[in-house]
């Protein structure tokens, strides 16, 4: 018996090549393109063990958990690494990388997170870039939660390793990534004795026998299934255009931001500034008193399907995740996570005012 998830014919090296094309075509870029065979993670440390090594010093800019992440692969590796945390509740500056950057002239490689899905914070990346630029470090961006939601141009902001994923706005599948690389970042690994080599973790294993080969062999089999997950996401996100996806994600953040505030009952953006607050996703910052776990549990008790997840950690006690993204980036899925949480409020014994927050929502997203 045959089923739609098997009995495929092989993926070819022409396919795969096809299908990178068209990622690299999301994000602008004339440099390298590679699709790591893995999630997200995987490409984000092939590229911290291919620039870093003992002697290079990194600037790791911690806006929420991946930032914590980083530097603990940065140290793995050798480097020294200088922590730029700013609280999660805010963005980091240009001004305040320039100061590291001032602070530590050795400084030879910059860490940074775009935007935060799991604190829901967006950082200014082209600000950024331009400092990291004129220093002359190898700037690396974790771009999975922004890429889809927002404006994300990793040639013209001067990012030299940019990782993507595709499950979050863009819709997709979680076991393959991207990760564009530039002729800077190329040369850099290179030299880099401690690289990843015939590895699962090296970009150079891609450059070397399938880049520089012409695209010809693929190094093993392909995850055949996420690959064409990821082409089928990228034919609805070309379908629908991507200047309409992300202003799906910037109205669903607007609207869940506007509607939290209307509801009352103690809930509160989490972000203070709007600006500095991802088009991905919405925290909110539970009310004094109230476990931000239980009130979602409470919700969802409701409603299992909504995108509503507590803070990771210690963040569990406070912190509420609206995940308006991909096919929850709609009013609807904003209207109905306002009114399950406005409920679960309302049971807690706190006064809401579910009717404002409808008509806030409207407000904030006339039309779709
Ligand atoms: C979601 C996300 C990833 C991927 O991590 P998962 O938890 O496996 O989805 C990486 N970086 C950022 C900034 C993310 O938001």
């Amino acid at each position: 018996m045959t089923h739609p998830f098997l009995d495929l014919a092989p993926l070819t090296a022409a396919h795969f090549a096809a299908v990178e094309k068209r990622v690299a075509g999301l994000l602008a870029t004339e440099q390298d393109v590679v699709i790591m065979q893995g999630e997200a993670l995987l490409p984000l440390e092939g590229c911290i063990r291919g620039g870093a090594r003992p002697g290079s010093t990194a600037l790791n800019v911690v806006t929420g958990p991946y930032g914590q992440t980083f530097g603990n692969w940065l140290r793995d590796c050798g480097a020294d690494v200088v922590d730029l945390s700013v609280p999660f509740h805010t963005a980091v500056t240009a001004d305040q990388v320039a100061r590291a950057l001032a602070e530590h002239p050795e400084i030879d490689f910059v860490s940074l997170v775009h935007a935060e899905a799991a604190t829901g914070n967006t950082n200014p990346v082209a600000e950024i870039g331009e400092v990291v630029r004129s220093h002359g470090a190898l700037f690396m961006l974790d771009a999975v939660a922004s890429v889809g939601a927002e404006p994300l141009l990793p040639d013209v902001w001067g990012v030299d390793l940019c990782v993507i994923g595709a499950q979050k706005a863009m819709g997709g599948p979680a076991g393959v990534s991207a990760v564009s690389v530039s002729e800077r970042a190329w040369e850099r690994i290179a030299a880099n004795p401690q690289a990843p080599r015939r590895s699962y973790l090296s970009l150079l294993d891609w450059k070397e026998r399938w880049i520089d080969g012409g695209r010809k062999a693929l190094l093993h089999a392909p995850a055949q299934l996420e690959m064409l997950a990821l082409e089928a996401c990228v034919d609805r996100i070309e379908t629908e255009g991507l200047e309409a996806l992300m202003a799906r994600h910037a109205a669903a953040a607007a609207a869940t931001r506007a509607g939290a505030v209307a509801l009352g009952g103690g809930l509160s953006p989490y972000v203070h500034q709007a600006a500095e607050a991802a088009p991905v996703a919405t925290t909110l910052r539970a009310p004094e008193g109230v476990d931000a776990a239980g009130l979602v549990a409470r919700a969802l008790a409701a409603d299992p399907s909504l995108p509503l997840i507590a803070g990771g950690g210690a963040l569990s006690k406070e912190m509420i995740r609206v995940n308006h993204y991909g096919v929850d980036a709609t009013r609807g899925a904003v209207q109905s996570s306002l009114a399950a949480l406005g409920a679960a409020l309302a049971d807690a014994g706190r006064k809401v005012d579910l009717e404002a927050a409808r008509k806030a929502v409207s407000e904030a997203w006339p039309s779709e």
